[in-house]
């Protein structure tokens, strides 16, 4: 006769396999020294930036509270992902239980895989559906994955004809942080949030408050930002970053006005997905007058019958330089495009 201790049994132990095999470690997570440096922003809260021992890419942030973390982003794949928890260890033993994805790109959230199905990753509904069905076939990031083995070959030679031994150092510690990249996005597994929002949703963990709140379309349609009232911090992804953001997605006519309702909430300090954490509010100000002068000169650029091609190079920002980094005329051809397709009514 089977008792129930034993079905219990045999269900603990499928249960465990189960949850082994999700915590497997990755490919390509070997690395050099520390993998993050965590900048602590307020009490419990963390902004884990990239020291390039690893390619993580974004920032991440996370949030020890009193019983467990939130984190902000899990970068640009599962390895990645997998050495910021390890690393996390390293300030508190307190679990992961949820993590918040800012928007769909692979930067932000090709580490979701490696989580707990019981940990809920929290998303807009946008991110979900970007998740789901055709992100990884995107401009964005189709360019950054062919780009990859070309990189590796071209690597190699440069360290085959370095003569320089700190030269030559250098560019293989380049390599094997682009080979284990490569090695971790053949075993991405798109994963998307499993709770959703499109406006605002806000978690209590005892005295914190964290609010998720959607300000409207800029950097893609569906970027939210996490915001802290009690700390008086924002964490904003790609939506507001510390210099440049990526438009290949946005929607750079409406992005200013966005970034007009993160003015009104009350925070001091910015942790953004790109860049180190600031307190510079002008910085908003700097990015708003640049996406609409962006717009208003691809714009004009293409009533004169120029390419995208041709208004990615002649396109002239450079009235922003002193608040922004450029360093001359023209903007990023998928910037171009994306303005193009918006004006012809097919961006998707
Ligand atoms: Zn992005």
């Amino acid at each position: 006769m089977i008792t129930r201790s034993v079905v219990l049994g045999v269900i603990a132990a499928m249960f465990a396999v189960a949850i082994a095999a999700q915590s497997r470690q990755p490919a390509g997570t070997s690395h050099n020294g520390k993998a993050f440096r965590f900048n602590k922003v307020k009490e419990g809260v963390y902004h884990a930036v990239g020291t390039g021992s690893l390619a993580v890419v974004g920032n991440s942030s996370f949030i020890v509270n009193d019983n467990d973390v939130i984190v902000v982003d899990d970068h640009v794949s599962p390895a990645a992902a997998w050495v910021l928890l390890e690393e996390i260890k390293e300030v508190t033993n307190k679990p992961v239980t949820t993590v918040i994805n800012t928007h769909f790109h692979f930067d932000h959230a090709h580490g979701n895989q490696i989580f707990e199905p019981n940990v809920q990753i929290i998303g807009h509904e946008f991110t979900r559906r970007m998740l789901l069905s055709n992100s990884t076939s995107m401009p964005l990031y189709q360019n950054y994955l062919t780009g990859m083995p070309g990189q590796i070959e071209d690597l190699r030679k440069r360290i085959a004809s370095e003569a320089d031994p700190t030269a030559k150092a250098k560019l293989q510690t380049q390599l094997q942080v682009t080979e284990n990249n490569y090695a971790s996005q053949k075993e991405l597994k798109l994963t998307p949030p499993n709770v959703t929002l499109t406006t605002q949703m806000t978690l209590y963990r005892g005295n914190r408050e964290i609010q998720i709140r959607y300000l409207g379309r800029g950097h893609t349609a569906g970027d939210v930002v996490v915001y802290l009232p009690n700390e008086k911090v924002v964490m904003t992804g790609d939506f507001l970053t510390s210099g440049l953001s990526n438009m290949s997605d946005s929607y750079p006519d409406e992005w200013a006005a966005s970034l007009e309702a993160l003015k009104k909430l009350d925070f001091d300090t910015v942790m953004p997905g790109h860049g180190e954490a600031f307190t510079d509010k002008a910085k908003i100000d700097y990015f708003q007058a640049y996406m609409r002068d962006v717009w208003t000169e691809v714009s004009r650029l293409k009533k004169q019958g120029v390419s995208a091609e041709e208004a990615a190079t002649r396109a002239d920002l450079t009235k922003h330089k002193d608040h922004l980094p450029i360093q001359g005329p023209g903007v990023p051809l998928i910037a171009a495009q994306r303005i193009y397709a918006l004006l012809d009514g097919k961006a998707n």
